[in-house]
């Protein structure tokens, strides 16, 4: 499993945010990442393709990250190849359930246009 990597999404910027550095190196998130890519047998969920990256359904924020319940629940994973997840973040804007956090860390529903 090397070569993979994952995003943050947090306000459709996927990159590694400051808060977020210690998240991704620790154990706990690994092992999660891990088990998820092989659930899913490595695959992009969306097209078929190889999924390069472990994509969060409901965006992390600062505090999210440390709730386990959001950031390494296998229902919030979704894992996405270089296009797709490209397409996700830069393309129709939509999530895959329609779900986002607020700026204060409120889920909300967006409904695709
Ligand atoms: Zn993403
Ligand atoms: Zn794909």
């Amino acid at each position: 499993m090397q070569g993979l990597s994952w995003c943050v999404c947090l306000g459709g910027v996927s990159m590694a945010k400051e808060w977020a550095k210690g998240f991704y190196k620790c154990k706990a998130w690994q092992r999660c990442r891990e088990g998820y890519i092989q659930s899913v047998m490595g695959l992009c969920e969306r097209c078929g393709a190889g999924g390069k990256i472990v994509h969060h359904i409901v965006e992390l924020t600062p505090e999210s990250i440390n709730n386990p319940e959001v950031s390494l629940n296998w229902n919030n994973l979704e894992l996405l190849c270089q296009d797709c997840h490209n397409e996700h973040h830069h393309g129709g804007g939509s999530t895959t359930q329609g779900i986002r956090f607020d700026e204060d860390g409120n889920v909300y529903e967006v409904k695709p246009l």
